[in-house]
């Protein structure tokens, strides 16, 4: 093949694959479009996992809000609960009807018990202090702002007291404090009756701030900020501690009481929900890693088979390149020796279509009719597993219009990947071609060996015309001779025995010139090419007479040796003739220059070394002539090379060509002091190997 046409075949296979390639994307949901989908796929997983985290997230903020207002209710209703007690409390004091000498010291020891009361003061009808007491536990509270000044919230609360007939509580009110400071207070009118007779009131003051570090801050101020504002917002007091966190949690609860409305309010503090508040949200955590890894390892899976897809298609689309563009035929066949597969090749060799041929079992459409009984024969031999696997045998197949083409037939098991024979495999080579060019080569042959005869034949013609005279010459001297021996017409008898004589001679000297002609006509015509079973003294006597012949013209002496009990050859007998023939000759000619009575050509037979398969004859002529110079010996077996004016140069070639055709090998060795042997071998046959 030349570089162009590889280089054209190698981008036809490209352009297959990528076409074969492009159609195989567009067959599978991939490509761009899966990049597409997996895209979707990704974003709806990270969006459903944040989504989840999120609402997670919220379902724990508003746990954490949810506890705060339920702490603010519980802290509003204990609050209450403190309050209704202080005022049993306070009730308590005024039932008993103190004397203002015993008055402060109860009222001292109610201050004592909380901490969240200022001072208790008792107050007439007229709202007259009658007594007071100051909490010991802190300096008095009035001392910076006179009571008087502040009396007036006061004094409200008092008459919706006595109005009420229960305890009224004030609108709270800024007390200042000696150091500058100051704070939020509230005071709690109780209106004191005997008798169902309104006789005084027992006044309270709250501080706000106290109030809500006594009653609130040990149960509520550990983890979130309680204070009371006005339903503005404004702060009033605030207790508690805020927890560091980032989110502030807020919860807010109105405080009814007789006369003021207060508003409790809860700051909490809250880091916002962690990544793992709670177990929910550990568990959609720990879905979602599980689910992103599951994703991740389908991913990569995908990837990879998106490779071996790539890769498959790769192949396919190569494999089928090749086998479109092959010469050869292929055929598979099942066990059945249904056919499962034939290649555009097979296709086009029998004149099919594939579907024509797929599905078929025996006889094939491609089968001469003559022969569908042989090769059903041998189609069953072969599928029951008795053919030598992968050895070739030749067939014949026929096309549609009826032209039959020899092919060779290549079969090998089918294995499958589980090591199973599903079928066979054909390769099938049309062989018409080749047998054309074997048929034009053996020809070619038959004329080279022709042309080969007429030279020699040539050759014989002066050798004949040189030989004929002889006895031709004698034929007429015994002619003449007997003409005036037969003039004479008193001749005497013994003249007539000459005349017998003289008509012998002529008749034998005429038998010798006959049989002169007929060996070179025997050597010419005798072409039958079977080969036999021949004697070597058999070759040596066929060529004598032509061998002699020559031998006579040049003054060659010839000597035949032929070893004792030598086996047959098997050859070619008019070839081998022809051989030795020619080498005698070669060997004769290249003695002319050499001294008269040295000219001895020894033509010699011997077995040569064997084998055990193999016996071997080897034939040798020999003679004592100029040798052969390095510069001939390169161009001794080529065709038409010869160093004589008459020579044809086609001897030696023709020599080897037919040593060759039997199985031998024909070489030669230079003689000292000179000369030159040429010997060649012939395959034996021992006589009770023949077959009967
Ligand atoms: P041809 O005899 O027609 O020349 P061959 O092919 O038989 O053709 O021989 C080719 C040449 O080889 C001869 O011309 C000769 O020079 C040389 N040759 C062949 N045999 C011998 C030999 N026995 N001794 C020397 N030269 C030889």
């Amino acid at each position: 093949m030349t570089p162009d046409a590889l280089k054209r075949l190698t981008l036809t296979l490209k352009k297959r694959a990528a076409a074969g390639w492009l159609a195989i994307e567009d067959a599978l949901p991939g490509g761009r479009g899966r990049r597409g989908l997996w895209s979707a796929l990704i974003a709806l997983v990270l969006a459903l996992l944040v989504t989840l985290v999120w609402l997670a997230g919220r379902y724990e903020a508003s746990q954490l809000q949810a506890e705060l207002e339920r702490d603010t209710a519980d802290a509003v209703s204990d609050l209450r609960t403190q309050l209704a007690r202080h005022v049993q409390a306070l009730q308590g004091l005024q039932s008993s009807h103190p004397t203002e000498a015993f008055w402060p010291m109860e009222a001292q020891a109610l201050l004592r018990e909380n901490r969240d009361w200022m001072r208790v003061e008792w107050r007439d009808k007229a709202m007259g202090l009658k007594n007071f007491a100051d909490s010991p536990l802190r300096s008095p509270v009035f001392d910076r702002a006179p009571r008087a000044e502040t009396l007036n919230e006061t004094l409200q609360a008092c008459m919706r007291a006595q109005r009420s007939n229960g305890a009224t509580y004030s609108s709270s009110y800024f007390l200042p404090q000696a150091d500058g400071l100051g704070f939020e207070v509230m005071d709690m009118c109780l209106p004191n009756t005997r008798d169902g007779q309104l006789v005084g009131f027992t006044v309270v003051t709250y501080s706000l701030q106290e109030l809500l570090l006594e009653r609130l801050n040990g149960r509520y101020g550990r983890r979130n900020e309680v204070s009371f504002t006005e339903p503005d917002g404004t702060r009033l007091a605030i207790a508690g501690s805020q927890r560091r966190g980032f989110r502030v949690f807020t919860a807010q609860q109105l405080l009814d009481l007789p006369g003021n409305t207060l508003v409790l309010r809860m700051d909490g503090r809250r880091s916002e929900p962690d990544l793992f508040p709670n177990v929910l949200t550990a568990l959609v955590t720990g879905m979602s890693i599980a689910l992103i890894s599951v994703m991740v390892l389908l991913a990569k899976d995908s990837r990879r088979r998106l490779k071996a897809e790539n890769d498959l298609a790769d192949a396919l689309a190569f494999r089928k390149a090749m086998e479109d563009s092959l010469v050869t035929g292929l055929r598979a066949r099942d066990l059945d020796g249904c056919i499962t597969y034939v290649n555009p090749a097979f296709c086009q060799m029998v004149g099919l279509q594939a579907d024509q041929l797929t599905g078929r079992n025996a006889p094939m459409p491609y089968w001469p009719p003559e022969m569908v009984d042989e090769y059903q024969q041998r189609q069953a031999i072969r599928l029951a597993g008795n053919a030598p696997p992968r050895e070739g045998f030749e067939s014949v197949f026929m096309r549609p219009d009826g032209t039959q083409f020899p092919v060779l037939i290549i079969e090998a098991p089918l294995i499958s990947v589980q090591g199973q024979q599903t079928g066979w495999m054909g390769a099938v080579i049309d062989i018409s071609e080749q047998r054309r060019i074997e048929e034009l080569s053996r020809a070619s042959q038959e004329r080279l060996q022709a042309t080969a005869r007429l030279a020699t034949v040539g050759e014989m013609a002066s050798l004949l015309s040189h030989e004929l005279n002889q006895p031709l010459a004698a034929i007429a001297s015994y002619a003449n001779g007997s003409l005036n021996l037969l003039k004479d017409p008193q001749a005497a008898p013994q003249t007539l025995d000459d005349v017998h004589m003289a008509l012998r001679r002529i008749a034998e000297q005429a038998g010798r010139a006959g049989r002169v002609i007929n060996s070179v006509h025997d050597f010419v015509r005798r072409r039958d090419q079977d080969r036999e079973a021949v004697a070597p003294q058999v070759l040596f006597d066929a060529i004598a007479p032509l061998v002699n012949l020559q031998a006579r013209k040049l003054q060659v002496k010839v000597h035949t040796r032929i070893e004792a009990k030598l086996p047959l050859v098997l050859c070619d007998r008019t070839m081998v003739e022809q051989v030795l023939l020619n080498l005698a000759r070669n060997g004769m000619q290249a003695m002319d220059q050499a001294d008269r009575a040295e000219r001895v050509l020894v033509l010699q037979a011997r077995r040569a070394a064997s084998n055990a398969e193999q016996t071997w004859v080897e034939f040798s002529v020999t003679d004592v002539g100029v040798g052969i110079t390095d510069e001939v010996a390169q161009q001794l077996f080529t065709p038409f090379f010869t160093t004589k004016a008459e020579g044809m140069g086609l001897g030696l070639s023709l020599c080897r060509t037919v040593v060759e055709q039997h199985g031998g090998h024909l070489a030669f060795e230079a003689l000292a002091p000179k000369g030159t042997v040429f010997r060649f071998t012939l395959p034996a046959i021992i006589l009770d190997k023949i077959p009967a």
